[in-house]
Formats: C-alpha cells, structure tokens, sequence
C-alpha cells in the first residue's frame, strides 16, 4: 500500500552532500517526493510502499555521508498521498530563528586527489580542487545561509563546467559551495613580497619553483586554509635556525608536514590510534614520540620528547609534497605571540623580515584557524588545540543548556564558547588575550558565532579575574543579559565533567598555572568536591610569594629561590648547589626585600609555579621563552624508575611542598641525577593527589575524580596519577574534547553557568 511520510532530519546536515544521498536512497527504492534544506535541518516528503520507506529510513541513519551528523530524526506517518511522480530536490527555504550546524573545514577528500593527480582530469594539478566531501568550509564562510554567495568564493563565477556539476543531483559536486577549476577558481602567485608579484605570476611553474627554493634552505609564507604558514625544510638545520631567529621563538617546537605516514614513520614511533589521526578529515598535527635516529634539525624542537607532525590537508599541500622524502617545517605564520597571518597585505607586512617569498593566492580566508594539535592519552584522543577541522563543530552536552550563553574564556590560549540546546559551540584557539591584534579577532569571532549560529546570548559567563581581557569584555557588554563570574579551577572541573558528559558531585583535582581564587590568590595546586553549581575548596598547595608577579612566571628561578628560602632561611645561599652560583641569583638580595616587604609579589598555590621551581633548581632551566617551557623539560629528563619519592607534607587543608624541596637538595648535594630528583619529585605529586582522593573519598563516599588544568599536559605525571588512582578503584575522568589547559576554560563557564541559573541561584 502507498503511504506518505514526512521526515525532519536535525545535525550536521548540510553542505555536506545530504540531499544528492536522499535522492539517490529514495531512488533506488522507488520513492517518490520531495527533498529540501530548511532552517532546522533536512525536509524529505517521501511516498511509496510502506516497507520501502521503512528501508528508506533506516539507511538514511545507517550509511550517511561521511561529514554528515545525525541528530535526530522525527517522522510524520501515514500523511494523504501527493501522487508525486518523481522524486526531486527542492532549493533551500530559510525562515525562522533556527540555526544549523557549519562544517568545519575539512582535508581533501580521496576522489579529489585521484583528479588531482589524473592528467585526464579537468582538475589535473589544481590546487583548489575540492567538492561536497572536503575543502574550506567554516574559514571562508561569512554569512548564512550557507551557499555561494555567502562564502568568500562569491568572488568567483562558475565556469559552465562547474556550474553544471554543480546543479546536477548525481554528481559528486552538486551544490558543493566552494567548488572551482583552473578555468574559474583561485590562482597561485608567487613573490617575492606580498605587494609585489615575481615575473612568474601564476601557472604550472609556481609549485616547482617553491619546491626549489626550499630545497634550496628558503623560508616560505605559504598561504593556507585557515592563514598563513612559513615553511623550510626540516632536515636543513641552518633554515630552521634562520627562521627561528627571524621569528624570535627561540625554543617552543615548530610543526611539521610530511608527504606520508612513511616518512613520518622514519622520525616517530606511530600507534595505531595515532596513525588514524594523522590520517582522519579534520588533519590536526598529532604530537608523536621522537625517535632518538631522526634526521630532523635539532632546532625544530629542541628540549622536548616529541614532533609535532600533521599530513597535507589542502591539494596546494598535496602538490608541494608529492612524493617529497624530507618533512617541511609548517608552523604559524607570525610572529612570537601574534595571532596567525590570514589577509594578504597584513602578512606582507608582518612576515616581510621572516618569508623570503610569499606564495599566494586569491581565496580570501575569512576566519583565521590556526591548525589543531592533538595527541593520544591511553588510546583516546585528546585535544591539545581545538582549531581548524574541530571548530565551529559543537561539543555536545547530555544536559540542556536552559538559555542561550556566552562564555568568555580565559586570558591565555583564549576559546570563548557559545551554549545553547544541548550544544556547546567552542570557538576555535583565539590565542593569548594581550594584544590589540588578538582581541579583535576575539570580538569579531564572537560576532560571528552570532550571526552563524543565530545566537542572541541572555547570559554571558566569565573568568573571577578582574584584570583579564575576557572579563572586561564581559562586563562591558551593555545589553540586558545576566552576568555570572565562574572561578577559573572550578571552570576547569566542570570543563573535564563536560567533556566527559558526567553530572554529580566528583573529587575535582586542578594542577594549574594561575588562576584568580575567590580569596583574590593566584590559585593552581586545588582539590575540590565539586559540581556544576559549586566548588568546595578541600585543600591547595601552600602560599608562596611570586616576586615581580609575571616576572616570576618568566623567570622559574625566582620560584626557585622563594621556595628554598622557604625551606632553609636565608642561609639557603650558603648550600653548595649549583643553583645557588647561577648568575641570576645576583639579584636575589633585591627579590628578597620585595617579597618581605610583600612588594609586588602575589600569594599562589600553583602546582605550575612548584615545577618551575623545580627546574630550576636542578638546572634545567631558570628562564623561560615560552609558557611551560621549563615544566616541560623537567618532564623531558624525568626518570620514574627512581627508587623512592619524595613526600608532601599536609596539615588540614594545607600541602606543604617545603619537605620535597629539602629532600630534592638533599639529593642534588648527594650528586643524584636530575633525572632521577625529577623523576622522584613527579612521583611526589601523582602521590599527593591520590593521597588527597583517598581521604575524600573516605569522608564524602565520592569515587569519581576529574583532572584538568595545564599542569596535566605533563603526561609522564597524568600516565601515573591514572595508574595509581586506577590501582585503587577510582572512576578517573581526563581531558578529550576539549583542551586541560585555559582552551578548555570556556565550556567550563558555561556548564557552571547553566547550572545556577537553573537552580535559581542568579
Ligand atoms: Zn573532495
Ligand atoms: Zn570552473
Ligand atoms: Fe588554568
């Protein structure tokens, strides 16, 4: 018997091939009807056999395309026939204040790349080949609806060719908005500076000569999906030196791109697991175990254990690489702190010290993502950055937000997220909040996450710091919204709760940097019971000053000197340590008297600051050019397999670190290793929480325990913390969706947030 149905398809369903595969589903089974976009998801009217739209139904959920997102899917049965004759898909309706999900950008596809490389193809070698399974999406989208004309393609028209791929149902280009050929599309330049054009403008000789000027030791601005990169190659150490220098980032690791999984393969050790997140859509750069016989030029990442490596994303990528056997350097093209270059004239002005040339072309990015970095933690994925191919795509959430939210975020590595439904829309990495630059790419995003996703937020959330970006612009904010200040630790439990999609109460176990407390101290080494609503602070790190504030965050040795001076006296400067002859100590009489007449230097509890301390006290470094450097090489030598650990003292709600310190110096003057002092001070700390969840665990009758903060970036110290706490039957919740460090900020304020309002509690 003919019957009809109406069925309304929710999630990630457009712009990602979904109509042309109804089409083709309804066609094989001999429906009939109608297919359309509307403002909520995909509309199909559909008539035929009972059974058949039954079949129907199920492989829509089963065998969907594969960017497409399955939210829901509502049907309305046995509707009046229409006697349709045929089955056709309908142009887009939009109406209504409904939103849809965009599509991050995504890598190009299989079958593009077969054309790419098919001197047959009409696309042979064009390097903006794409189609409606890959290439740029939420970068060059400036309004939705999302077609055409509201992307920055709408600078190009359609050739006859495209268009007809384009309007045809069957083909794999249909309404595949950025579509292009060499006849219509974007063209490569190439120059010297920006501003000027070499003689060589655009055409087949471009990709060879890039080619060449890298293997030649050139730096390279090469214009990308989300902005800009400098590359060089990186097996030519006096090219990663020159860029290094030109670029003032004389430590922090640089990216790399490499061909294949193979050439990787000669630098790291690669799992499974890491291996299929080299290889999936989105392409972020996955952190991977150094191999102790790499080639790689010592300057790409010098103190660390791992390289940074993505595989090419872009079909420029795929040209530039083939078949190429050294890696390329890729890392962000700007300078030190700046957010990355995406407009051309702006990178002709910034990068003109840094490039040598600049290869360009004439797609405007719109949204400027720097790539994503992930890294695998016992086989699960976990996002380092949250950036191209991961934003604008939400994290989703088992509660309901119960009204539309902005979240803030935080003053470094900044993501601001915008809640509604069950729905978390975390921004992509802004970056550090403290120039001019960052903070209007910070305003503009949030515009734009309005306007795409038809948000009008009615409460804006933000960090308890006064003095942060974020919170200025939150409280700024002049239309009638509800105002909710969150503790930036308890963000970070209710963050790691999130992303884990738990609920209740749970031990919350915050290692940090900074963070601003409700006693207006620098927190960072907390222990919570903690739930969305509230945080209750069970016990921290002791006090300790920071002499010059921010100073002391450059300058791990001030740290140093304050906790030896807490553990020994003054006469600390009579041990003979080696740190104690470090040339930077000349100052100490001068930090001595700012901290006893407490002269710019605030109280913090932070576990960061503790390992900065450490490492310089064993030598490892005592200044630093990036944030977490000296944490991150004190994990790079760190020995486990170190005999005994070192112990904290606690009292009440008090963790004295002032033993761990005498015991590290006991065995410094003792001539022990550093890796071994290293290694025993990690063990101290993975000791100390599990020590701290085992007594809450026994007053509270809590077995659950989050772990966020930056501090759990260190993975030799999450790996033990989990063994252990695992040991002893603890549910152990750790970071995946969202970053442990400040990216992961903004969703925390949002779950916190949600959670009061519903209560009642604002
Ligand atoms: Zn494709
Ligand atoms: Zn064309
Ligand atoms: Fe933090």
């Amino acid at each position: 018997m003919v019957t009809r149905s109406e069925i309304l398809i929710r999630g990630m369903v457009q712009g990602v091939g979904f109509r042309p595969f109804v089409y083709s589903q309804a066609s094989r089974r001999a429906l009939r009807g109608r297919v359309r976009n509307n403002t909520t998801g995909v509309l199909i009217d559909v008539e035929g056999m009972h059974e058949e739209i039954e079949g129907f139904i199920d492989d829509l959920k089963t065998n969907a395309p594969p960017l497409s997102y399955i939210e829901s899917v509502e049907c309305n049965h046995d509707l009046t026939p229409a006697d349709y004759s045929d089955f056709i898909i309908l142009e887009s309706a939009h109406e209504g204040e409904q939103f849809v999900p965009i599509s991050p950008d995504v890598g190009t596809c299989d079958d593009c790349l077969r054309e790419l490389f098919d001197p047959h193809d009409r696309r042979y070698q064009y390097p903006f080949i794409n189609c409606t399974n890959c290439g740029p999406r939420f970068t060059i989208i400036k309004d939705i609806p999302y077609d055409r004309a509201g992307t920055t393609m709408a600078d190009f028209e359609m050739c006859g060719d495209c268009r007809n791929e384009y309007e045809d149902p069957l083909n794999r280009r249909f309404h595949a908005e950025p579509t292009a050929c060499a006849v219509c599309g974007p063209q490569l330049s190439l120059s010297e500076l920006a501003s000027a054009p070499l003689a060589i403008a655009a055409g087949d000789d471009v990709i060879p000569r890039v080619r060449e000027m890298i293997r030649d030791g050139k730096v390279v601005a090469i214009k990308g999906i989300g902005g800009f990169h400098l590359a060089c190659d990186a097996l030519n150490q006096r090219a990663v030196e020159r860029l290094r220098n030109r670029k003032y980032r004389e430590d922090k690791a640089f990216a790399m791109m490499a061909s294949s999984i193979e050439i990787i393969k000669e630098h790291c050790a690669i799992s499974p697991r890491e291996e299929q997140l080299l290889l999936a859509e989105r392409r972020p750069i996955v952190l991977l175990q150094k191999k102790s016989d790499s080639q790689i030029a010592t300057g790409v990442a010098p103190g660390g254990t791992h390289f940074g490596f993505m595989l090419p994303y872009s079909p420029l990528h795929h040209l530039l690489l083939k078949n190429l056997d050294h890696p390329l350097v890729m890392t962000s093209g700007n300078i030190s702190d700046e957010p990355i270059c995406y407009d051309d004239e702006e990178a002709g002005a910034r990068l003109r010290g840094i490039a040598d040339y600049f290869l360009l072309h004439d797609r405007r990015i719109h949204m400027r993502t720097d790539d994503s970095v992930v890294r695998v933690f016992q086989n699960r994925e976990m996002v380092v950055r949250r950036s191209r191919g991961y934003a604008p795509a939400p994290v989703r959430t088992e509660f309901r937000f119960a009204k539309q939210i902005l979240a803030c975020g935080a003053e470094l590595k900044n993501t601001f997220c915008m809640a509604r439904d069950n729905n978390a829309f975390v921004s992509h990495h802004i970056g550090d909040l403290e120039n001019l630059e960052t903070l209007r790419s910070y305003r503009d995003g949030i515009e734009h996450f309005k306007r795409l996703f038809h948000l009008r937020p009615e409460v804006v959330a933000y960090d308890l710091h006064p003095e942060y970006v974020s919170t200025k612009y939150a409280l700024s904010l002049d239309e009638p919204l509800t105002k909710v200040a969150v503790q930036h630790h308890h963000a970070h439990i209710a963050s790691c709760m999130a992303d884990n999609q738990i609920d209740g109460e749970v031990i919350g176990v915050a290692m940090d940097g900074l963070g601003f407390g409700t006693d207006g101290r620098m927190w960072g080494g907390e222990f919570f019971v903690a739930d969305f609503v509230e945080a209750e602070r069970i016990a921290h790190l002791a006090y300790a000053p920071m002499p010059g504030g921010a100073k002391a965050i450059r300058e791990p040795w001030r740290m140093a000197a304050v906790y030896l001076q807490q553990s020994f006296g003054d006469e600390f400067v009579d041990l003979n340590l080696p740190f104690v002859k470090n040339s930077e100590l000349r100052s100490w009489p001068t930090i001595r008297s700012m901290v006893a007449t407490k002269t710019n230097s605030p109280l913090t509890s932070s576990m960061g600051r503790l390992f900065d301390a450490v490492s310089s006290l064993l030598g490892v470094r005592s200044v630093v050019n990036y944030e977490g450097q000296a944490a991150i090489e004190l994990e790079a030598i760190a020995d486990l397999d170190c005999g005994h650990a070192y112990e904290f003292q606690v009292k009440n709600d008090t963790i004295d670190a002032a033993g761990v310190i005498r015991s590290a110096v006991a065995d410094l003057l003792n001539n022990v290793a550093p890796a071994v002092v290293s290694g025993r001070f990690h063990r101290a700390v993975a000791n100390l929480i599990v020590a701290i969840a085992g007594q809450v665990r026994a007053e509270r009758r809590l077995n659950r325990v989050a772990l966020s903060g930056g501090v759990f970036q260190n993975m030799l110290l999450l790996s033990e913390v989990c063994r252990l706490l695992r040991e002893r039957d603890f549910e152990v919740y750790t970071h995946s969706r969202v970053p442990t460090n400040d990216g992961g900020i903004s969703l925390g304020q949002a779950a916190v947030a949600n959670a009061r309002i519903q209560l009642g509690r604002i």
